[in-house]
């Protein structure tokens, strides 16, 4: 009390001048609790607030349609196609940064600039510990083999992180192959998909099937949660390939809005967001694959093991998200 009333004195004193607080606004696709305390230690060194909306659906027609006048920065999301998305829909703006450059390696960033990924994320397979053997699963094209008729676990085919991995099987194979290899896969599942990722592994704990599709970071999260950790002790993490590749990779990133009315704040988010502090959170707190070279994955994400990230450019993997949803679709994966 007493010193709230000390500083709310100085500040009294020092307010002849008003001072013109600065401010970024942030569309975020991501969840709250993954994105403040980067907001929360930017604010801390900077003073620049940061005012977040957390936009489930509609984040490109709400852009499109506030036009000019969009009080938003910034739009922060996971996927590829995702951030294809909100480019294409003529909303982001070019950002020209050293800062950004340095930091984020080109095969992680647009050419155009208009969108920065900050981490990445491998798509993996949970396998229980007791019911699935070492090297028993190898290749994501494996998943379709009738061996493992009953044993597989997924969130719907049609969720954003399924069709990465499907718009990289037609990459890698041509969409024949890849109708073919998800016929296998849904021919192969223990239940109709649904639930997320950790419903998944929960599934698994449960003995309703061996393996499941998720991302890694959720190992992380689960070990966090009491109930959860219970299901992830079941599991362990096994690094997939593709036969002509490596493990599916995906990223979540950031874009500045055309409008962007705080620009100069915005970009010093941004290039906050890709530093070697906010890269350090993004791998402690938040699990997942920091993208500035030199920043440590965490203790835990490496006590999974090493792997090869898949060697297709994210582009193309969003160029090929549209036929992947038409081919799930077609295969009725998720009926
Ligand atoms: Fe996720």
């Amino acid at each position: 009390m007493f010193a709230r009333t000390s500083l709310a004195t100085l500040m009294a004193l020092a307010g002849a001048a008003p001072v013109l607080a600065e401010e970024v606004n942030v569309y975020s696709l991501r969840q709250p609790e993954l994105v403040q305390p980067l907001f929360d230690l930017f604010t801390q060194k900077t003073g620049i607030a940061v005012n977040v909306a957390y936009v489930e659906k509609g984040m490109v027609e709400r852009l499109v349609s506030e036009g000019g006048r969009s009080p938003a920065d910034l739009v922060m999301t996971v996927d590829i196609a995702r951030l294809a998305q909100v480019v294409a829909a003529g909303v982001t703006q070019p950002v020209v940064s050293e800062v950004l450059a340095a930091n984020i390696p080109a095969e992680f960033r647009d050419p155009g600039n208009q969108w920065f990924g900050l981490t990445t994320r491998a798509r993996i397979v949970y396998a229980s510990k007791d019911r699935v053997a070492d090297g028993e699963v190898t290749t994501y094209e494996d998943l379709a083999d009738p061996k493992w008729r009953g044993r597989i676990c997924t969130r719907p085919g049609t969720h954003d992180y399924n069709l990465g991995l499907m718009a990289a099987m037609i990459e890698h194979h041509g969409a024949d192959y890849a109708k073919e290899w998800a016929t296998g896969l849904r021919a192969n599942l223990a239940r109709k998909p649904e639930g997320n990722d950790r419903a998944q592994v929960k599934s698994i704990w449960a003995g309703e099937c061996d393996i499941s599709l998720g991302n890694t970071y959720y190992m992380g999260e689960m070990l966090a949660d009491p109930e959860q950790a219970e299901w992830a002790n079941a599991v362990r993490i096994v690094y997939p390939v593709f036969e002509n590749g490596g493990t599916h990779m995906n990223v979540s990133g950031v874009a500045m809005t055309k409008a962007a009315p705080n620009h100069e704040a915005a970009l010093k988010l941004m290039e906050f967001l890709s530093s070697d502090e906010a890269q350090k959170v993004y791998a402690e707190t938040n699990h997942e694959f920091p993208v500035k070279p030199g920043v440590e994955r965490s203790a835990l994400v490496a006590s999974w093991g090493d792997f090869t990230p898949d060697n297709l450019n994210l582009m193309d993997v969003a160029r090929a998200r549209p036929e992947a949803l038409k081919l799930m679709e077609e295969v009725n994966f998720d009926g």
